[in-house]
């Protein structure tokens, strides 16, 4: 089967074996995939560190489980087989002392789906059932390969107390990004999103979200929680020369490309100076998402920019990369 896999640093597609599903996994067959910010970190030169040296892309899915292993016993092999799924790309262990005591996210035995287990851009792939969703029929199949994005955004914006009288900016104008301002905004009317490309506030303002050039926002340390979707040097920085002294900022990108180390070390200055707190989020609330993408009180089909082959991916990462163009979708 064809896959997008990471050999070398490099994005190629490649013939791989297919799946073979673990005790307590379901093989499911790819219908629609996103490219998420962690694909273009990696097709791009940046991110990906530290992982292991070949595997496939994808985390942001919508398939069909075609089997289930059999260990997983006679319930979930009926719960599950054949239902059209999105599902969470963080498996862990289950049993570990983090596990237990509800910290499942951060399982000391964690891997995560397109970032060192292999992903979803592939025909096939596997992932506990644990980790499924079922996507209700209301939901077309693009939107549903979005879902997974919604859900991390949903995280983002629930690490710290959003829906109150707080000052807010997004940082960001990715898919993610705007998002992430969607959800705050229609918590808190004080929401205002920071971009780079002039061309996304059309969505904004279709949407309702106050926004920004950030080379036009002013830096007077007033705001009470940042949000980065960015997660690069001049984000991290502006972060910390927009948010009042003891406000919040929460770091939701993993920080890429050049200068982010520098980026991040002013931010860590700032807040020793002006005793910030900083959040980190990178968990996901699936059901949430599912609701708002559902209801249409998140409207991610505006978000889609462009649809391709799975074997154009390496071409589709590099586009999803460059200015303008909103979230790829990978199709059959
Ligand atoms: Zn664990």
């Amino acid at each position: 089967m064809n896959a997008v896999r990471v050999i070398g640093g490099e994005v190629r597609v490649v013939d791989a074996r297919s799946p073979q599903a673990g005790a307590g996994e379901a093989i499911i067959r790819r219908v629609r995939a996103g490219i998420g910010d962690a694909e273009i970190a990696v097709g791009c030169g940046g991110g990906g560190g530290g992982r292991a040296s070949e595997y496939t892309l994808g985390r942001e899915f919508v398939g069909m489980v075609e089997e289930v292993n059999p260990r997983a016993g006679r319930e979930d092999q009926r719960r599950w087989t054949g239902k059209r799924v999105a599902g969470s790309g963080i498996v862990v262990c289950g049993v570990c002392e983090r596990c237990r005591s509800g910290l499942a996210l951060h399982c000391a035995q964690r891997s995560v789906l397109g970032a060192g287990r292999d992903g979803c851009f592939a025909e096939r792939f596997s992932l506990p059932v644990v980790n499924l969703v079922e996507v209700p029929k209301g939901i077309e199949d693009d939107a549903a390969a979005l879902i997974a994005m919604v859900a991390a955004a949903v995280h983002a914006t629930r690490v710290v107390k959003v829906d109150g009288k707080q000052v807010v900016t997004v940082l960001g104008d990715s898919p993610s990004g705007l998002v992430i301002g969607q959800i705050a905004a229609a918590r808190n009317q004080s929401v205002r999103l920071l971009g780079m490309r002039a061309e996304r506030f059309t969505l904004c303002e279709k949407w309702g979200i106050k926004h920004r050039h950030a080379d036009e926002a002013g830096r007077r340390q007033d705001q009470d929680i940042v949000i980065d979707a960015v997660g690069e040097a001049w984000s991290l920085r502006l972060a910390g020369q927009l948010v009042r002294p003891r406000g919040a900022v929460v770091v939701c990108a993993e920080p890429a490309g050049d200068g982010a180390r520098e980026g991040a070390a002013e931010l860590v200055r700032v807040a020793r100076g002006q005793e910030l707190t900083l959040h980190g989020a990178a968990g996901e609330n699936f059901p949430e998402a599912i609701g708002l993408v559902e209801s249409g009180a998140v409207d991610v089909r505006s978000l889609i920019g462009s649809r391709m082959k799975l074997g154009e991916a390496a071409s589709g990462i590099r586009a999803a990369g460059a200015d303008g163009v909103l979230k790829v979708i990978l199709a059959a």
